[in-house]
């Protein structure tokens, strides 16, 4: 028999971990999120429906929502956003990076762990980052962890006991590798992240990071990688084209530097 006291203290068991997932949350999202385009807020926003959607109607328990576009594109911090902006009492990170070193069965374990804490609290938020790395997936011979897809198979598509809610953010730069694996599907819903491809938006970036001191650089800068570009189709994934406004902030000639990299990549 479950008392109210085996109730409150499962509660204050799952606190520690929120505390913690927090500060992973924020490593994924130490850059911000710059809203360089119009499509961006328009993100934001249909993710949170889903928040919304899982706090308040009764008819669903379970929302799940795939992440996927090109590497780089800025999956893993949108969906460390989402999980950072909501009042959810329980919000976990399952990455790559916090299973290093752990065995097969010892992944399989942890994961499994992670959504048994989150049928203790009334409403939780699992991001599940990097699916395809999660899974050991390699693209020579396509290998990956079967018994970390099966886990993740029926953990996403399994109803949280009664009275419970949980919504599941997953990321993947390889929908089509999940989608042969019935990953994709089990997904009850899927929003593409698309990479930079306009030159407003870039410009956008290159401006929020502060690049130069005088508006006059952008507007030259611009006006050169335009013709420069002109028919000339181009994607930059957010975290490369952060990358690069950082490497030419390092030159004493910020200007040549930044407009060759680009120049030379497109
Ligand atoms: P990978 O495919 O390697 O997993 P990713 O798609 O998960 O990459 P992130 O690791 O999220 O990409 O990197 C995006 C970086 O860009 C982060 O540092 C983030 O803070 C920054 N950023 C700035 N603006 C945005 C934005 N509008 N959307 C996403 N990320 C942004
Ligand atoms: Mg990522």
């Amino acid at each position: 028999k479950i008392l109210r006291e085996d109730f409150l203290s499962a509660l204050e068991e799952v606190k520690p971990a929120f505390g913690i997932a927090s500060e992973e949350f924020e490593q994924c999202t130490a850059n911000g999120i710059i809203e360089f385009a119009p499509s961006v807020r328009e993100l934001m926003q249909k993710a949170h429906l889903f928040v919304e959607q899982v706090q308040q109607s009764s008819r669903s328990p379970l929302v799940s929502l795939l992440l996927h576009g090109p590497s780089g594109s800025g999956k893993t911090a949108l969906a460390a956003t989402i999980a950072q902006r909501n009042s959810y009492p329980f919000v976990k990170l399952v990455s790559p990076e916090s299973m290093i070193g752990l065995t097969e069965s010892q992944r399989v374990s942890a994961i499994t762990k992670i959504f048994n804490d989150s049928y203790k609290s009334p409403l939780s938020l699992i991001v599940v980052d990097d699916i395809e790395r999660l899974l050991e997936w390699v693209p020579i011979g396509a290998r990956f962890s079967n018994s970390v897809l099966q886990t993740l198979l029926v953990l996403i598509k399994k109803q949280p006991p009664k009275g419970r809610r949980l919504l599941v953010i997953g990321t993947t730069s390889e929908r089509e590798v999940l989608a042969q694996m019935d990953m994709a599907t089990a997904f009850s819903n899927e929003i593409y992240v698309e990479n930079i491809g306009t030159l407003s938006a870039m410009q956008a970036v290159v401006q929020h990071a502060d690049l130069f001191d005088e508006q006059r650089d952008y507007d030259r800068l611009f006006a050169d990688l335009e013709v420069y570009l002109e028919n000339r189709p181009f994607s930059i994934g957010i975290k490369k084209l952060l990358l690069l406004v950082e490497t030419a902030r390092q030159d004493p000639d910020k200007y040549s530097r930044f407009k060759n990299e680009i120049c030379n990549a497109y």
